[in-house]
């Protein structure tokens, strides 16, 4: 009997987005399966009591678009929504640099060899770069501070998945009001608007200036023919005697989790670094129906050196909540500082989140202590506005060590509780390029008139909090290294493919969802070849 479909994807950020449209675009039957909502933008979260985070212990009840992740010393933020982390990220949409690609990749993955994807998810994407009428006091900042330290050419604006309207400036009246985005129809035939420079990137585009993948890559995999199914959390993959695999899921319905399945001919796991790392591990430990997988499952696992320094200034207004999240970088990727390669941008933060730091910062006032005085500082010498809008958010990525181990455990004082995904992370070998990157935010801060806060979870515990998890099921052409090979097949399991974050080797020091996107384009190009 045949299969139900010929591809299931599962997941739909930026793997199983690039993936379902180009199958599909092929005349391939697609299902995609996503354990997250299908958001519309009017139900975007916005009010505390929203549905903001997702629970893995009871998805059932709680599965809002963020899911953090805690392991020891180690945080993960990731999404979970249809489109993935693209609904939730700040926009940057940058290619990785030649370096990256020199060592540790199978063979056919070079930096040249991706050009061709990197370019064909740009015009997907419709990445632009910051408007010269538009730019933000973050991005003067760090161009004062590239330029004092003596770095001005290192300096750059970003390539950004954002719609930007020449004509907007910070001159109009009541600037950032929702009225002055312009409606506009894509070429996918999505209805969007263009940026008002309000700062919400991290919790959602209300006016649709930020290109989502729901409204391209998806929207195009829809109109190709795909189903995309939301609510639907992947479980276990089991081979099928006659070819291809059993999908297991459970779906969210009114508080409850109905199980139920699909069969299809291939499968693509796009659940990134983490969902497709621990599903593969289930399936290899628990389920044990796919036992043939590389022992290095699980193994490789990096953060990408991620850091944020924030620096309050005295004298001058930086308005981190305004503008698109990050627009610019100081590239220090080609590891002249000491060998340490690392890419400093600026962090900015929505409303939301001001109005509760706000709020956290007031009660620590009341409470007194270093932080409090310092924020108390700030807000009486700037003339009693607001703290927050002398902050400036020095952010960036890093090229840091791959040797985080992803399995399954339980907790120890507990040995019948169920296994959950465990990380094991040592700062050890990434605290040098980690550090040097903090000695930059803070050089910068000190060149234009600031004072850096080191944040006291890296100074004094050696913790990390990253968006950007990557590794767990990484490349290479033997299976002693890596799990998949360079086209994403799994080595010992045909018909099965991973196309996600997870299959990255090594850091990348910076933004990496373009990477992600042109690594999936060239598996889906290499799937419809075979
Ligand atoms: C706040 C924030 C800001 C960021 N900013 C940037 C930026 O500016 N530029 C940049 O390049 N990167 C940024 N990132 C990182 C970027 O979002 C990720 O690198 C990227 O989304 C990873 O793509 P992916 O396809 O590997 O996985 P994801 O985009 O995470 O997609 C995986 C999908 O699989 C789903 N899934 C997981 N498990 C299952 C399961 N068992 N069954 C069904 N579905 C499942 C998830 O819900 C999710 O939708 C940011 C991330 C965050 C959180
Ligand atoms: S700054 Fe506001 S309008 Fe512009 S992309 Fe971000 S959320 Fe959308």
């Amino acid at each position: 009997m045949a299969n139900d479909f010929e591809v299931a994807i599962i997941g739909s950020g930026f793997g199983g987005a690039v993936t379902a449209c180009r199958l599909a675009a092929a005349g391939r039957k697609v299902l995609v399966l996503e354990r997250g909502r299908d958001w519309k933008r009017e139900d975007y979260p916005r009010a505390p009591g929203d549905a903001w985070l997702w629970d893995d212990d009871c998805p059932e009840r709680c599965n809002g678009w963020i899911d953090l992740r805690r392991f020891g010393d180690m945080t993960v933020v990731q999404g979970a929504a249809v489109g993935g982390g693209s609904l939730i990220y700040a926009n940057v949409s940058v290619a990785a640099e030649p370096f990256v690609f020199e060592a540790g990749w199978p063979a056919e993955i070079t930096y040249q060899a991706l050009q061709p994807h990197y370019e064909a998810a740009g015009r997907m994407l419709n990445v632009q770069e910051l408007p010269d009428n538009q730019l933000t006091e973050r991005f003067k900042l760090m161009r004062d501070g590239a330029a004092a330290l003596g770095h001005a050419a290192r300096f750059r604006k970003l390539p950004l998945a954002v719609t930007f309207d020449q004509d907007w400036h910070y001159g109009l009246d009541d600037a950032h009001d929702d009225r002055h985005s312009k409606p506009w129809t894509n070429p996918q035939g999505q209805a969007q608007g263009t940026c008002v420079h309000c700062g919400n990137c991290d919790i959602g585009c209300q006016v649709g200036a930020k290109n989502t993948l729901d409204l391209n890559y998806l929207a195009a995999a829809r109109t190709a023919g795909t189903e995309i199914r939301a609510d639907h959390i992947v479980r276990k993959l089991t081979p099928l005697d006659g070819g291809g695999y059993r999908v297991g899921f459970e779906r969210i319905v009114e508080g409850r989790l109905i199980p139920g399945a699909v069969t299809a001919d291939r499968v693509v796991l796009a659940a990134g670094s983490l969902g497709s790392t621990e599903l593969l591990l289930r399936c290899r430990d628990e389920h044990r129906t796919l036992d043939r997988l590389s022992d290095r499952l699980g193994h490789g696992w990096c953060s990408n050196g991620d850091f944020l320094t924030p620096a309050v200034y005295l004298d001058r207004r930086i308005s981190p909540t305004r503008g698109p999240t990050i627009t610019a970088a100081i590239d220090f990727l080609d590891g002249s500082q000491d060998g340490n390669r690392f890419f400093v941008e600026d962090g900015g933060f929505p409303d939301v989140l001001g109005n509760s730091i706000a709020e956290v910062t007031a009660n620590a006032a009341k409470a007194g202590g270093p932080f409090a005085t310092l924020f108390a500082a700030a807000g009486a010498l700037a003339g009693g506005r607001d703290p927050l809008d002398c902050i400036m958010p020095w952010f960036g990525q890093a090229v840091d060590v791959a040797d985080g181990h992803l399995y399954l455990g339980r907790p120890w004082w507990n040995p019948l509780a169920r296994k959950v995904l465990r990380l094991d992370w040592n700062f050890a070998k990434s605290e040098a390029v980690v550090q040097a990157m903090v000695e930059m935010h803070k050089d910068l801060s000190k060149a234009t008139g600031g004072i850096p806060v080191e944040p006291l979870y890296w100074r004094w515990f050696r913790d990390l909090v990253t968006p950007h998890p990557l590794g767990g099921c990484a490349m290479a052409d033997d299976p002693r290294n890596g799990v998949v090979d360079g086209r994403g097949r799994v080595h010992g399991h045909a018909g099965l493919y991973v196309a996600d974050g997870a299959v990255l080797p090594c850091a990348i020091g910076l933004n990496p969802s373009r990477t992600i996107a042109a690594l999936a384009e060239h598996i889906a190009a290499a799937m419809i070849a075979e």
